[in-house]
């Protein structure tokens, strides 16, 4: 009789890839995955551990895993992942409950590793995080209309206040071909929009093919049949080549959303956090994007109480803001975490970053309604996710998944989630669009 398995993934869509391919070794071994991390032989929980946010929520869900395990709903716990990788030893020692820790290089051992622990034995192995990607399977765990393309893992940018490179390793691409037989797989299966995901997408072929090659894979995924929407997330602001931005401004199946993570704007605290860049630089390539592409959604990340800023740099950044009026923001409070040069600076107090993180919240909320007001009575095509009973809800080119907004709308027809639709917006709602469902012109 195959033993179950139920995996947990926290964090990142990079971090959801990497448990879809565990998902799919152990079930090519035989392995039952069960959806629900009850009456399992095994729980995979596959954690982030970035930031502290991050940690509490994976120590979290290990503790509730443990839970269950002392209930006898779970056999084995198994954890793996970033905060694997960093607390190689406490995890255990702390939480003796666990089973077995595998690091970030040691993914495809996870067969391995699972027999081992549900033969008893507490497994420890952390692989290289250097180790290459190895081309396998995945079993998809976001709806079938869209997925996420891993295109490269780790990071050679080395930010001052992110472990990421120590978690993850060097910069290392997966070949063009390999990436293009994946993306053809998926659309084969029912994805519509693919996300394009890695630390750093712009980078993408520098290690392998000497030159960055995003626009060059970009083209060729654009000519797969099936994909509708291509979307790229996570681009370093000066790796944005002239060539990409012609790519994104030609290419119709790349939806016209930019992720651009900028962390801040004040030149001291660019140059102190390792960070390529300046404000001029910033504002110049935004100028640039928005001329190119219009109608372009920027999306960025913030992290406000970094080493460095007092009352001045910081209003230094809401004033970018104003002007700028991102589309879509993410900002986290500092978290010096240890073993970055950033952690051993002088950082303001705590609360004053969370205070600080809420101010740009409300910046941001009145940036989104004024961009909200410019488009009533537009149209928009909309990615249908949902029905609630009264309303279709669905996503528009503006609208990455788990992260940005939706659009409610209604209509007369019968739509399935992953039905592309024409929505003409007439309002908005705590923060989403509303409108009514329009024919194609
Ligand atoms: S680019 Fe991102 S992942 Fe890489 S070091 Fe900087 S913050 Fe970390």
């Amino acid at each position: 009789m195959s033993h179950t398995v139920s995996f947990i993934s926290l964090g990142c869509a990079k971090n959801q890839v990497d448990c879809e391919q565990m998902m799919y070794l152990m079930a090519q071994a035989g392995y039952e995955i069960s959806p629900e991390p009850e009456n399992v032989d095994l729980v995979v929980i596959n954690t982030c551990g970035f930031i502290d946010a991050a940690k509490s929520e994976a120590i979290e869900q290990i503790l509730a895993t443990a839970q269950k395990k002392a209930e006898g709903l779970v056999g084995r716990i198994l954890v793996t992942g970033c905060l694997a990788q960093r607390y190689q030893q406490e995890i255990l020692t702390e939480l003796p409950e666990v089973d077995g820790v595998l690091g970030t290089g040691s993914y495809y051992d996870i067969v391995s590793a699972a027999e081992q622990v549900l033969a008893g034995t507490v497994v420890q192995e952390y692989g290289s995080v250097h180790t290459a990607a190895r081309e396998t399977g995945r079993i998809l765990t976001t709806p079938e209309h869209y997925s996420y393309l891993k295109i490269a893992e780790g990071c050679d940018n080395c930010c001052a206040f992110c472990v990421i490179p120590k978690l993850r390793g060097k910069f290392r691409s997966r070949k063009l071909e390999d990436l293009e037989a994946e993306a053809r797989r998926l659309a084969q299966s029912g994805t519509r929009e693919l996300i394009v995901v890695a630390q750093d997408s712009s980078r993408y072929g520098i290690d392998l093919y000497g030159r960055r090659m995003l626009p060059e894979l970009l083209r060729r995924l654009c000519r797969i049949e099936g994909l509708h929407w291509i979307r790229v997330h996570y681009t370093y602001p000066d790796e944005l080549s002239d060539e990409l931005i012609e790519v994104l401004a030609a290419e119709p199946k790349i939806v016209k959303y930019l992720d651009i993570p900028i962390q801040h704007v004040n030149d001291t605290i660019l140059r102190r956090m390792n960070r390529r860049g300046n404000k001029a630089y910033l504002e110049g390539l935004f100028a640039k994007l928005r001329a190119r592409i219009p109608g372009l959604v920027l999306r960025t990340s913030l992290i406000a109480g970094l080493p460095g800023e007092g009352e001045a740099e910081f209003e230094e950044l809401c004033q970018f803001l104003r002007r700028q009026k991102l589309e879509r923001v993410g900002v986290f409070a500092f978290s010096p975490e240890e073993g970055t040069p950033a952690a051993r600076m002088d950082y303001p107090d705590p609360e004053i970053a969370r205070h600080r993180v809420e101010l740009i919240e409300e910046l941001q909320s009145e940036v989104l309604d004024a961009w909200h007001v410019s488009l009533f009575d537009r149209n928009l095509e909309v990615l249908v996710e949902d029905w609630d009973g009264r309303c279709y809800y669905g996503r528009s080119y503006a609208d990455s998944p788990g992260i940005d907004g939706s659009v409610r709308f209604e209509s007369e027809r019968e739509h399935r989630p992953g039905d592309f639709v024409q929505v003409k917006i007439l309002g908005a709602e705590d923060g989403e669009l509303t409108g009514r469902e329009v024919d194609f012109v």
